[in-house]
């Protein structure tokens, strides 16, 4: 099934009144040393689907992970922080749990009644919640440890509802297995997962044309299957970042120390040949932004077409800059995945920033543009462009496989409308 058929039950198509309610959600919010929220967007991005069940009269159980405690009960990672700033900003009590699962979290969840709401303690201090289905497969006791975990958050509740679209390429036992468990009854997504396949399966299914991809970051290989499956259908594919070196080094330009993975150099090849056959242009960069070593800093210069041995690439350079933005220039609909450069580190953030700007100057035209999480959407947030483009997603790797066109099992088990 593709997104584009994922016509999925919402709350806004249940009645939750007089019902309890377990609702996952990404809370996996940025904190600092002291354990504060450095940012509550995502919080505040869960209120929509939370305000409906909590005005419609349902008793609402939250679930979330945050961080990798690696299954064991970590302080620092602890939800409180969220629990508190929840009940600031719904202005009400948040019970929360010490716990995700026993006999203590499951009287106080009998106790709610309607319109209350409950948090979770960390997921993932129980390392059932991340045991893949593939191994559970192939290990009995796994199965049972993570059917186990699962069946105590099932039971608690007569509703489930996912709005954790930054978890939905995984088979999490909050995700995935608790779902399964709880057949018979109410399966539904929230308002921020509407959203995401409302507009990554409309934009990739009905583009208005130019459509450009936008590609960029640390690995070809994390991107193989996107580039695959894009080449079909866009127009363009704007390749950037440390992957554009895999590509380079094949096409036989000197590429110094750059990063490249040398074990895709053909499979890179293969696509470029692929993009070619189906009328699809890739563009990469002619010139980069170089340093002998990758440090704040470091001295760097512009190299056009190869790059000297001892030197590596941390940025695209002037001239891929203006032709990048060019190609975006001109789009309808664009997708972005990936940094252009080491763009942590100042001023290797030039191209990240420019193609930031030509993607906002394209939205204020017409374009349609979704920024896929992580570092892209950091990097507009970063310039104040957020208002400036279409969509940014709140699922980096999520987004990434949906377009890849891969197949989400947590959403397919849910009610389809
Ligand atoms: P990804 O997670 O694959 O999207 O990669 C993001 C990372 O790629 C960021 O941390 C960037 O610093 C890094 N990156 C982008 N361009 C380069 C480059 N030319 N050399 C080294 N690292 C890069």
């Amino acid at each position: 099934m593709q997104v584009k058929e994922m016509a999925k039950k919402t709350v806004a198509d249940i009645d939750v009144k007089g019902k309890k309610v377990l609702m996952r959600c990404d809370f996996n919010v940025p904190l600092d040393e002291d354990c504060n929220i450095t940012s509550d967007d995502r919080i505040v991005k869960a209120l929509p689907t939370i305000k409906k069940i909590l005005d419609g009269g349902g008793a609402l159980i939250l679930m979330s992970h945050l961080g990798r405690p690696r299954g064991q009960r970590d302080e620092k990672l602890s939800l409180a922080p969220v629990a508190k700033r929840l009940s600031e900003l719904l202005q009400q009590e948040v019970i929360f749990t010490e716990d995700c699962i026993g006999p203590e979290t499951k009287a106080q969840a009998g106790a709610l009644t309607d319109g209350d709401c409950m948090l979770l303690e960390n997921l993932r201090f129980h390392k059932e919640e991340t045991i893949k289905d593939k191994a559970a497969k192939e290990d009995a006791q796994l199965r049972q440890a993570k059917d186990d975990f699962a069946r105590q958050l099932a039971d608690l509740a007569d509703v489930y509802v996912d709005d954790a679209f930054g978890t939905t390429h995984r088979d999490n036992a909050s995700m995935y297995t608790v779902p399964v468990l709880m057949e018979g009854k109410p399966r539904v997504i929230g308002f921020l997962i509407e959203k995401e396949l409302q507009f990554l399966g409309e934009t990739l299914s009905n583009p208005e044309r130019p459509f450009v991809a936008i590609l960029g970051g640390a690995k070809v290989s994390d991107k193989i299957g996107v580039i695959e499956n894009l080449i079909d259908k866009v127009d363009r594919i704007i390749i950037g970042g440390a992957m554009a070196y895999t590509f380079l080094k094949g096409r036989g330009k000197s590429i110094g120390k750059s990063l490249c993975e040398n074990d895709f150099i053909d499979k890179g090849q293969k696509l470029l040949y692929q993009a070619a056959e189906a009328d699809c242009e890739v563009i990469l960069p002619a010139d980069h932004d170089v340093v002998r070593k990758l440090k704040a800093g470091a001295p760097h210069r512009t190299a056009v077409g190869d790059i000297d041995p001892g030197y590596l690439a941390v940025d695209i350079g002037p001239i891929a800059i203006k032709s990048f933005s060019r190609k975006i220039a001109d789009a309808k609909t664009i997708v972005w995945n990936g940094p252009m450069g080491v763009f942590e580190i100042p001023p290797f953030d030039r191209g990240t920033k420019a193609i930031s700007l030509a993607v906002a100057e394209a939205t204020d035209k017409g374009a349609r543009s979704i920024i896929g999480g992580g570092d892209s959407a950091a990097a507009v947030k970063k310039l104040g462009l957020e208002n400036r483009v279409s969509h940014i997603s709140t699922g980096g790797g999520a987004s990434l496989e949906f377009m890849e066109g891969k197949k989400f099992k947590c959403l397919e088990i849910l009610d389809d409308k």
